[in-house]
């Protein structure tokens, strides 16, 4: 049935507010099924300065409160989210198209989340007392935050990234001005609305719905003290060449992949198989950590190639509600986009073993099937073994010596995930210093990251602001004291004092 869910407008102080003026308006339609309207809004970008006010007015009340008081308005949302769990799941499928198994896997993150944060991530940031820091006098280190955060979200996983910023900043004191991505809009309204329900107080938490240019003013604004961004690495470059002056500024930027798996001789194929068609195809290629390139080892080149081709043409396609591996990508620019990277593979000598298709479905949506190529050999100044897809793509690489797997594991500049096969731990133990990542993983698809661990890229893929288990640790500032309660004392006098 199709849904279209009305916009409440931009939620300030504690309120939804509508927009009078309006600078931009759009509509959403699902990916997932074109008739269905999800969404008709618009912005009103004075709302960035009423909002950013609003966080900043509210800032010296919240961070004043204890931690524990903080707690119970996060455990209270985290019921919000129980309570809406399926509701947060039909939204971000229908936003997005994702498959409903794995909308309910991120609703049940955004809970998770909450309760990781609280009862482990914290411990990271606790105050700590430093005995005779200096000789006689203790120290202390405490965390305090660090004022009004915008949080900019992308739209793959309109809920779960977005919170897993919000939480850590808001638990340690600071406000929160949020702006999900304009293609996820109604997931950051229904966010908005449990952090009503939550009873947060005004000002706290803020959302503004828009695009592009809303979160270009919200960075800059003069009254945000930090940036938590995840999205794509040419809008994280731009964010922060438009902070530059803002020197003061925090920016914490999680960005894209082109993330590599090498499959060696002694791997278990079988295994490697359904965890690289994990890695290359969940979420039809649409996360940061999907796996875009595999290297082979020689010897097992025909026979993983053959299994793999086999698995990626029996994934099933289709729409949310059914339940399918994979749903639509995200829209007709993103089709195009895929449809394109692939003659360009074709231009640069990658041999065609699978051709991913635009495809006519029961629903109309955008839809398209797998794709896997075999490139003739590691170029890095190959736009098509460089760039970032964020399709349903694959490149095969084959190679005879462990070395040249961290050669193209390296090659691309960007430096999120990658993931090795192999039974021998010595490799493994080779490729946690030779691949330029913030995530390896032995024997598992480069995707599936835990909250329990920090998640954050080098290169391209982040400014070493990790966050998951350390977003805490971006969210305050460490602050030194001496503490010295002894009387004055004339005998320790510096030489050459009266
Ligand atoms: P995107 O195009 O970079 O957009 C991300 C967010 O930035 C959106 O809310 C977007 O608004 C906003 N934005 C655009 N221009 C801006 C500007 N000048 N200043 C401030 N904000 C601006 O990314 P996406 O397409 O939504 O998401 C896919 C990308 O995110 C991929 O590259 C993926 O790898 C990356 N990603 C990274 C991680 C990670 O943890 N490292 C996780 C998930 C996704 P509009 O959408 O309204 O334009």
């Amino acid at each position: 049935m199709a849904t279209t869910y009305s916009a409440l407008g931009d939620f300030i102080n504690g309120e939804f507010v509508k927009t009078k003026k309006e600078d931009f308006a759009w509509g959403n339609k699902s990916p997932a099924d074109l008739t269905e309207v999800v969404f008709n809004g618009a912005c009103d970008f004075s709302h960035v300065d009423r909002a950013v006010e609003s966080a900043r007015n509210a800032y010296p009340a919240w961070a004043a409160l204890t931690t524990e008081a903080r707690k119970t308005y996060l455990l209270k949302l985290k019921e919000a989210y129980k309570a809406n769990k399926s509701n947060l799941a039909e939204v971000i499928s229908r936003e997005t198209g994702k498959p409903l198994w794995e909308s309910t896997g991120e609703a049940q993150a955004m809970i998770s989340k909450i309760d990781i944060t609280l009862n482990e991530s914290l411990k990271l940031v606790t105050e700590q007392r430093v005995e005779q820091a200096l000789p006689g006098v203790d120290g202390v280190i405490h965390y305090k935050p660090r004022g009004v955060f915008s949080v900019i979200g992308p739209f793959n996983f309109p809920g779960h990234l977005a919170n897993g910023h919000i939480v850590p900043a808001l638990i340690t004191g600071n406000t929160v001005v949020f702006k999900p991505s304009e293609k996820t809009p109604v997931t950051g309204q229904l966010m908005a609305k449990l952090f009503k329900q939550a009873g947060f107080p005004p000002g706290v938490f803020n959302l503004v719905q828009g695009l592009g240019e809303t979160g270009k003013r919200l960075v800059t604004h003069e009254q945000v003290d930090g940036v938590l961004f995840t999205g794509s690495y040419d809008v994280g470059l731009k964010i922060k060449q438009d902070t530059i002056n803002q020197y003061w500024k925090l920016l914490a930027l999680e960005m894209g992949g082109k993330n590599t798996a090498i499959v060696w001789e002694d791997a278990d194929l079988e295994k490697a198989i359904y965890e690289n068609i994990l890695g290359g195809f969940i979420s039809t290629g649409q996360r940061c950590s999907c796996t875009s390139k595999i290297v082979l080892h020689r010897s097992v080149k025909d026979k993983f190639i053959e299994g793999f081709h086999k698995a990626a043409k029996k994934l099933k396609i289709g729409h949310w509600s059914k339940n399918p591996f994979m749903g639509p990508l995200i829209s007709a620019d993103s089709v195009e986009n895929y449809l394109n990277f692939q003659k360009i593979a074709g231009r640069e000598g990658a041999e065609c073993i699978m051709r991913g298709k635009a495809l006519e479905t029961s629903k109309k949506g955008h839809y398209v099937s797998p794709s896997i190529y075999m490139v003739p050999g590691n170029d890095p100044s190959s736009v098509y073994q460089s760039r970032e897809i964020f399709g349903p793509n694959v490149s095969i690489y084959t190679v005879d010596e462990f070395e040249e797997a961290l050669e193209i594991t390296n090659a691309s500049g960007f430096g999120l995930v990658a993931s090795v096969f192999t039974k021998n731990k010595a490799l493994y133990e080779r490729a946690v210093l030779g691949a330029r990542v913030g995530l390896l993983n032995w024997n598992r698809t480069t995707n599936g990251a835990s909250s329990r661990l920090p998640f954050g890229g080098m290169g391209k893929s982040g400014n070493d602001r990790p966050s998951a288990h350390f977003a805490v640790q971006y969210c305050t500032v460490p602050v030194s004291s001496l503490e010295d309660q002894t009387v004055f004392d004339k005998t320790k006098m510096l030489p050459g004092m009266e």
